[in-house]
């Protein structure tokens, strides 16, 4: 499959009182055509700001975004109207993320008003469409959000996504803020539309049992950098980063074998202030495995065999 976005050495910082907070600090990766890359890590690590960063929310600090041959860093305003028609965002707060003076018929359909794509009764077809698309109905159309559950808020907002059609959708913890029980529906949902018109998801958790399901690769990010990246069945299987070693530790197997066999790694330490990071590898005062030289040299993101990457100097030749 082609790759349809590449982040190349991406970076987003934000000056603060007491320095300069680096959000995003030097994240590279790609993803191919109707593919989902899982972007994990716990909360604070960069992760949605990447995603803010990559749909143009943000501007970059540093770095190129590069979406089906167009560059989005300082883009052109010609080049933006075209990249937002393509790109949207789900939220990870369907309550905050819709607005509760609208109706869920003018919340869908803003978006093709803005990029004036239909009119009159085709708009209301199209607005109707997408409603049952993500399993609501067409009585919905004039109700507000207040009205709905979280759940269904959820799909008004995969609605209004939907809208003009993208082809690439960043989903920022579409599910963390649901009842375990309604979860599965939504990602079900993601799935199926996904595989009806080929959409290219980058789908942001905060643990990895979150997106094993529904990702085809996983990154891994800790503190503003990504520390692996592979396949999601390699991931699981093979591991390597103690990170990523740490974290998997953390989800329950079904296995009661693999369980009871399995070597249980807690991790200790706080995760430093990404406001003025510390030099070297961003993870040492947490690792096991720490030498002198992570201390002193930042390890890069290497390809190390198979599209599986990890930045770490266990893995320097
Ligand atoms: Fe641990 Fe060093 Fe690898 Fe960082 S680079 S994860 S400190 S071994
Ligand atoms: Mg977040």
């Amino acid at each position: 499959k082609d790759t349809i976005l590449e982040v190349k050495n991406l970076k987003k910082y934000f000056n603060v009182s007491g320095g300069v907070l680096k959000a995003v600090d030097d994240v590279s990766f790609y993803i191919r055509k109707g593919e989902t890359l899982g972007l994990v890590g716990e909360s604070g690590c960069g992760k949605s700001t990447t995603g803010r960063t990559i749909i143009g929310l943000y501007e970059a600090t540093e770095g190129s975004v590069v979406f089906d041959g167009m560059k989005i860093h300082n883009m052109k305003k010609d080049v933006r109207k075209k990249f937002t028609r393509k790109a949207q965002m789900i939220f990870q707060d369907p309550y905050a993320s819709l607005n509760p003076r609208m109706t869920v018929g003018d919340i869908i359909g803003e978006g093709i008003d803005i990029h004036h794509l239909y009119k009159g009764k085709e708009r209301m077809e199209r607005i109707y469409n997408l409603l049952e698309t993500v399993g609501l109905n067409r009585e919905h159309v004039n109700r507000f959000p207040h009205e709905f559950s979280g759940g269904q808020r959820q799909r008004i907002g995969i609605a209004r996504a939907m809208a003009i059609e993208p082809e690439f959708i960043v989903c920022d913890e579409p599910i963390s803020a649901l009842d375990v029980s309604i979860q599965a529906q939504i990602v079900n949902l993601l799935m199926n539309l996904q595989q009806e018109k080929n959409l290219t998801y980058l789908f942001i958790a905060h643990d990895l049992s979150m997106v094993k399901h529904i990702s085809d690769r996983v990154a891994v990010m800790y503190l503003g950098v990504i520390v692996e990246m592979t396949e999601s069945g390699e991931l699981y299987k093979n591991p390597l980063h103690p990170y990523t070693k740490a974290l998997l530790s953390a989800v329950p197997i079904p296995d009661p074998d693999i369980e009871k066999n399995r070597e249980r790694i807690i991790l200790r330490g706080d995760v430093p202030s990404p406001i003025n990071p510390p030099e070297g590898c961003r993870f040492k005062n947490r690792c096991k495995y720490a030498m002198d030289i992570c201390g002193q040299v930042t390890p890069k993101l290497k390809e190390i065999g198979n599209g599986h990457y990890v930045s770490c100097h266990l893995f320097d030749k």
